[in-house]
């Protein structure tokens, strides 16, 4: 059986290890079929295709998109994209650039509860020019002790409610879907299971995505109890979407599941991968 893992992130947004390292790392762990889907970004594409020629592993070009629904923030993993669509790389490049302003305010929100220069201190760990995200403050966090752990970082100071966070607008759903569609791609809501929703505003997102020509939901996901996986895969049966997995890798001891560890789909859904 292929081994799927279409959702991971290199340097070139939040990931630890560049793209020719990521796709060896999924390759010598026995993934088949590997997405890289870097925050609002494609520019790890190419190196991460040479390296997965050199390694003998299919690749598929990808990318994860920030998108405001509502006022929740969701993310929608795009597979299959030409990274040299205008649309898409203005559409990004456009999401990208909300980036910085907001990881300033980021920085003021947290001076004011007594953390000084975390934005300065975020940099620090910034790894693309292009791309700022809490991921790299959560990083700053805990070098500098304010955070023992990711978990604990986000959790005290960086989600909704807590001194770093700060509301943003990000893309909307139908930009995002028109972005990708344009490119050729296929949508996927990524990781449901991670949304402070209830189950009627999940049911009216994915009823949107669907609406606006999604394609797929990410059922198998670190961030989903097995009990979920069972809820996800009924759900993209009842909506008529296919199903996706991945292990959203960010880097050796940081995730949740390294590549190869997935587990697969529930059986009866249909693959997002069974067209391809
Ligand atoms: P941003 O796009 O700047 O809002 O950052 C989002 C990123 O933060 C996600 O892609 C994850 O990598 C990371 N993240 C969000 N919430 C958590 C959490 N509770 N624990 C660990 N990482 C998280
Ligand atoms: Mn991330
Ligand atoms: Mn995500
Ligand atoms: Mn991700």
């Amino acid at each position: 059986m292929m081994r799927y893992d279409l959702h991971c992130h290199s340097t070139r947004s939040d990931g630890l290890l560049c793209p020719a390292d990521v796709v060896r790392r999924a390759a010598g762990r026995g993934v088949d079929v590997l997405a890289l889907t870097d925050h609002d970004e494609v520019a790890g594409l190419d190196e991460a295709r040479d390296a997965a020629r050199d390694a003998g592993i299919t690749f598929i070009p990808g990318s994860e998109l920030s998108v405001t629904w509502r006022d929740t923030t969701v993310h929608v993993v795009a597979l299959g994209i030409d990274s040299a669509s205008p649309e898409l790389a203005q559409g990004l490049e456009r999401v990208r650039k909300g980036r910085d302003a907001r990881a300033r305010r980021i920085g003021e929100s947290l001076a004011q509860a007594g953390i000084p220069d975390a934005f300065e201190g975020a940099l620090a760990y910034v790894t693309s020019e292009r791309l700022i995200s809490r991921t790299h403050f959560a990083r700053h966090l805990i070098d500098a002790g304010h955070a023992r752990d990711m978990k604990d970082a986000f959790r005290r100071y960086l989600t909704s409610g807590k001194p770093g966070y700060v509301a943003h607008a990000w893309a909307t759903l139908s930009d995002a879907l028109s972005w990708i569609h344009s490119a050729g791609g296929t949508a996927v809501i990524a990781h449901p299971g991670r949304y402070k929703l209830t189950s009627t505003e999940l049911r009216e997102l994915i009823g949107d995505f669907r609406n606006l020509g999604g394609e797929a939901i990410e059922v198998v996901s670190p961030s989903h109890t097995s009990a979920q996986y069972t809820e996800f895969a009924t759900l993209a049966r009842t909506f008529g979407l296919q199903a996706s997995c991945g292990t959203d890798f960010h880097g050796p001891g940081e995730s949740r599941f390294d590549f190869g560890d997935l587990p697969s789909l529930p059986a009866g859904v249909n693959p997002v991968w069974s067209g391809w």
